[in-house]
């Protein structure tokens, strides 16, 4: 669940816009996903140390390796971190009821926008 602050209006807007325009990339959502978790602090950010989440390889903007040949697309990350937002039951993804959520049009293996 996204948590709307004042704090993060202008960037839900700036998001919204770049949603509208098609150049939101999944980088950038998990990006505002991971700042949005973490109180709006990239430092936060940076410091996650919830090595599970399936996003934490890709909260810097570049993919942190976390062992040899394990690599997995950002595709997939989100993916499975809408999954475990949705308490592990995967046919409740496509119904999220969030789209200020900055996944929210890559939840379904981004059919909105096939960007990387
Ligand atoms: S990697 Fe996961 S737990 Fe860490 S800040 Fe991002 S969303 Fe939150
Ligand atoms: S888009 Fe994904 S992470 Fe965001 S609220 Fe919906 S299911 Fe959860």
């Amino acid at each position: 669940m996204t948590t709307i602050t004042a704090a993060n209006d202008v960037r839900i807007a700036a998001r919204s816009r770049a949603t509208a325009k098609g150049s939101l990339t999944r980088s950038r959502a998990i990006r505002d996903r991971c700042r949005e978790c973490a109180g709006d602090s990239y430092r936060d950010v940076t410091e996650c140390d919830v090595t599970a989440c399936p996003l934490w390889r890709f909260r810097l903007g570049r993919e942190v390796r976390v062992a040899p040949g394990s690599r997995y697309t950002r595709a997939k990350a989100i993916r499975l971190h809408c999954v475990e937002c949705m308490g592990g039951q995967a046919y409740l993804v496509p119904q999220c009821v969030s789209p200020l959520c900055a996944l929210f049009g890559f939840r379904n293996w981004g059919t909105v926008h096939d960007r990387r």
